[in-house]
């Protein structure tokens, strides 16, 4: 793809496109929310559908000359009803936290009650943070992760629901590297007569692809993002049993957007034509594996992870105990001058704050669309135990950031203009 077209008219947004492609190809993307779509994916999404306003649904539109608009919608709602094993589909929220407001919007009314997981654990603002409009809107409590094993505490999440009595739960989380237990969370879901909504965000592509256990089917609601392990591009989705869909239809319009982004649909329609593909599962199997390998050898070198490994995408470093005058922003910073980005990260438990916390965070997802197997995820690990052991050392920086230039040559994005 080339930016010739943008540079015409705006040299200075097509300089700042050029070289954000030329970081994502230098660098490795190891935000675990990140990810990179194919050159398929973009090109759908810079189509022009996003001249078209195709407020409504497939075949029930306010405006006419919708009828491709209702064929990409379509083969996007399709699409997605076979990878997750759906009933009901939506494909038009623009964001995974559009996809949360739709639910409450569809199910709650305002002063309702949210019982989530606290952001500082590994949950959402969408899931009822007090500066995020669900905290502002609805009553909301939240359950923590065990800090002694790094894993949820189903007795005591049980007994805080029971006394709580929330009308809706909400699993499924930003930072948990273990794998999820959905009926769990079902069983206390009904035992307290309160919906579940599993937001998979992180997941969908695990779930897609059967490397993760799915809610579809399990809970009431499941909302996700298209653009993380799906690799769809950016943008929302919510599945449901087929009785909610006439509900979270009109929670999403009229209730809380206009015009679907109809290129970013097509989008989606794109990346799940992609993922239904059998080599996507080889992927999402391959990114967990990564994760495990990566994982592993950071714990040879000493590393604490939380809940002691991962299940997913993600391992979460708590750095307490192997480098208690390191934070979790100093390893961050230490790394992306070498050319590996990622974010610091709160852990259960937490004892600094959560601007400058005790934990990274690291995913596997964007490694593994560039090639990366378990090996080299090994040895992405050595650099990063390198870096976080001696963040300070402008030697070791300069040698890993060597090694780090080699790698991403050996494993090529996007073509260069
Ligand atoms: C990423 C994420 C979302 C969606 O975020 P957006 O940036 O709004 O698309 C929602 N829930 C969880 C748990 C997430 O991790």
């Amino acid at each position: 793809m080339s930016y010739d077209t943008v540079r015409e008219p705006d040299p200075a947004t097509a300089d700042a496109l050029v070289a954000e492609r030329e970081r994502q190809n230098d660098t490795l993307a190891m935000i675990a929310s990140e990810n990179h779509v194919s050159e398929a994916v973009m090109a759908a999404q810079s189509s022009e559908l996003t001249n078209k306003y195709a407020e409504g649904y497939p075949g029930r539109r306010y405006y006419g000359g919708c009828e491709h608009a209702d064929e990409v919608e379509q083969l996007a709602i399709d699409r997605a009803k076979e990878l997750w094993g759906a009933d009901y589909v939506n494909v038009q929220p623009h964001s995974g936290s559009q996809a949360n407001m739709g639910v409450y919007l569809a199910m709650l009314d305002p002063g309702d009650r949210i019982f989530s997981l606290d952001l500082t654990h590994g949950g959402h603002l969408s899931h009822g943070h007090p500066k995020n409009f669900a905290g502002q809107v609805y009553e909301v409590e939240q359950y923590e992760i065990d800090p002694e094993t790094g894993r949820l505490d189903f007795e005591a999440i049980r007994e805080q629901a029971e006394a709580f009595d929330p009308d809706i739960i909400v699993s499924g989380f930003s930072a948990y590297p273990r794998e999820v237990d959905w009926d769990a969370f079902q069983e206390i879901a009904d035992a307290v007569g309160a919906y579940h909504m599993a937001d998979i965000a992180h997941i969908t592509g695990l779930v897609a692809a059967g490397v993760h256990d799915s809610p579809v089917g399990t809970a009431d609601f499941v909302t996700g993002s298209t653009h993380k392990t799906i690799r769809a591009g950016r943008g929302g989705i919510i599945m449901a049993d087929e009785e909610y869909g006439d509900a979270v239809d009109s929670a999403i319009i009229p209730g809380t957007q206009g015009g679907p982004l109809m290129h970013n649909i097509a989008g989606k329609a794109v990346g799940f034509a992609e993922a239904l593909e059998p080599e996507f599962e080889s992927y999402a199997r391959q990114v967990v594996d990564n994760a495990a390998a990566l994982g592993e050898r950071l714990q040879e070198h000493g590393l604490s992870l939380v809940s002691g490994g991962t299940d997913t995408h993600l391992v979460l470093v708590d750095l307490r105990e192997s480098h208690p005058d390191t934070t979790g922003k100093d390893a961050e910073e230490a790394l992306e001058e070498v050319g590996i980005v990622l974010n610091a990260n709160t852990v259960p438990g937490e004892t600094r704050s959560p601007f400058d916390p005790s934990g990274i965070r690291i995913g596997t997802p964007g490694i593994t669309t560039r090639g990366f197997d378990e090996e080299a995820s090994r040895e992405v690990a050595d650099l990063i135990y390198r870096v976080v052991d001696d963040p300070d050392d402008d030697a070791v920086k300069a040698t890993v950031s060597d090694r780090i230039d080699e790698l991403t040559d050996e494993f090529p994005l996007y073509d260069r203009e």
